[in-house]
């Protein structure tokens, strides 16, 4: 299997290759160069087997550099009793039209550990393959999830070592404190006086001081990303979409070879374009429906074919889907548009210069035939969370409740009942103070005492690792200016 760019086709990669480069040198995202397909068959083999022989079998197709003995290593070592469930990914059905995919059951409690716990055993193997001898260290910006999930992924990882920034005043209370008492030898984690975008904007001028760079390759170290555009990332993602379609056939839900559709709360774009790439492969599906909260920008694409991010950009209660520029977004032009890069290219140029570009209609027919979308406010998220605790005794989060309120406006404008399930990314403890209210419980009282106020309420237990956080010994206090960042990576990298 060999990996090309969306902004050059004539690039050839190895998997390798493409996950330790992570983004092409052109700007463009690395893509396998064809998609084999699956039939009835596969999908009655895969569902014989647990989520990781899923995840081997899904993983070996796109990663025949590695071999197989690799592979289930990985898979043990990622979905293992760092998730609190027997399986990583449950579903847990509602009703016979309605799943929820639980994919917040790992260490972070929210999906993005689904590919974080794999990414490093992607990550150090291709460094090996390629002959790279220098010790990578990741070095991330987090506006609160993926931080979290990228310093878990690689905490003791022999031959990493990461470094996170976090906004001081932009995560919430249980996420700063999940950052300030992580464990590992190999991690520092930096408050950084301002907003995300200063913390952003520090460390996108560390990738880009050359400088800096000979005088850490002196060292031995190379700086490297761990962000939602590395194919290592987006490929443990495919496999639970084909996992939830065998349960769901398992639960009695469907038969094998029904179609079934995706309900996904979508930010970066990630999350549901491993659910067309699944689609790509045969995996029977109806329609993807796209789900946004007030940053309906993708909603608005969808529906019209402009891609449009000059808007104000809306905080919300569901922060994980704050984003006006989706970039994973380019993958799917480049295979909707029949793999044409120059394509891509014009409307890439177009986003940067005038923050908007409309695709052509054989791209937009092809939207329509795969995708649905809406999108909800704060308002009907928290009512939503409301209605399913009350009707259900079910706790989802404010980012799967904008998915569950999408679900139910498509249900009654289509009057597709097709049955669903509802992509669930995180606990609904990440997020306590909105779903406190959502349930009726609103209060003042402070970020961790909300973990067992909400449990009290509810009688759902919360999820160990952030029921035990105020236990936990703070780490890493204290925060520096943007312009001491780099002094950071110097201290941390000697
Ligand atoms: C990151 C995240 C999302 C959005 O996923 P994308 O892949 O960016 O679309 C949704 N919900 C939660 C809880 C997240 O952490």
């Amino acid at each position: 299997m060999r990996y090309l760019s969306t902004r050059n086709k004539n690039l050839d990669y190895s998997a390798a290759e493409a996950i330790s480069t992570g983004l092409s040198r052109d700007g463009g995202l690395f893509t396998p160069r064809l998609f084999p397909e699956l039939g009835i068959e596969e999908l009655k083999k895969l569902s014989a087997m647990d989520y990781r022989g899923r995840a081997v079998e899904i993983m070996k197709l796109f990663l025949d550099d590695f071999s197989r003995e690799e592979l289930e290593d990985f898979a043990k070592a990622a979905y293992a009793d760092n998730y609190d469930s027997t399986e990583p990914a449950p579903l847990h059905k509602i009703d016979a039209k309605t799943s929820f995919l639980e994919l917040w059951h790992g260490p972070t409690c929210a999906f993005k550990d689904m590919a974080l716990q794999m990414l490093p055993h992607f990550l150090t193997a291709s460094l090996k393959k390629t002959g790279e001898t220098k010790e990578v260290c990741i070095l991330v910006a987090t506006s609160g999830d993926t931080g979290k999930a990228a310093l878990e992924g690689f905490k003791d990882v022999k031959g990493t070592r990461i470094l996170v920034f976090y906004p001081e005043d932009g995560v919430s209370d249980v996420q700063k404190l999940q950052m300030t008492t992580q464990e590992g030898s190999n991690v520092r984690v930096c408050a950084v006086k301002g907003n995300f975008d200063d913390a952003q904007n520090g460390v996108k001028a560390i990738f880009s001081d050359e400088k800096l760079r000979e005088q850490l390759a002196d060292r031995g170290f190379f700086l490297s990303s761990a962000n939602s555009i590395n194919w290592g990332r987006l490929l443990p993602q495919i496999v639970y979409y084909f996992s939830a379609y065998c349960d769901m056939a398992a639960n009695g839900s469907i038969s094998l070879g029904d179609k079934i559709n995706f309900c996904v709360p979508t930010g970066n774009f990630g999350n549901i374009l491993a659910g067309y790439y699944a689609k790509k492969m045969g995996l029977p599906v109806n329609k993807l429906v796209c789900a946004s909260n007030a940053n309906n920008v993708l909603t608005d694409f969808i529906q019209t074919g402009t891609y449009n991010k000059n808007r104000p950009f809306i905080t919300t209660v569901s922060p994980s889907m704050d984003i006006l520029i989706s970039s994973n977004l380019e993958r799917l032009l480049f295979d909707l548009s029949g793999g044409n890069d120059e394509t891509v290219k014009g409307y890439m140029a177009l986003l940067a210069s005038e923050g908007k570009y409309t695709v052509g209609p054989e791209i937009k027919a092809a939207i329509d035939a795969n995708f649905a979308s809406g999108f909800c406010d704060d308002a009907a998220t928290k009512a939503t969370i409301g209605r399913y605790f009350k009707e259900n005794n079910y706790l989802i989060d404010t980012h799967t409740a904008v998915a569950a309120k999408v679900l139910a406006d498509y249900r009654d404008k289509t009057g597709d009942m097709t049955p669903t399930v509802v992509v669930s990314t995180a606990s609904p403890y990440k997020f306590c103070a909105a779903v406190l209210e959502a349930v009726g419980k609103k209060t003042d009282a402070p970020g961790l005492e909300l973990i067992d106020k909400l449990s009290e309420c509810t009688g759902i237990p919360a999820p160990a690792p952030l029921a035990s956080l105020k236990s936990k010994a703070k780490r890493f206090e204290g925060s520096v200016e943007k312009a001491e960042m780099t002094g950071v990576v110097l201290d941390f990298l000697r």
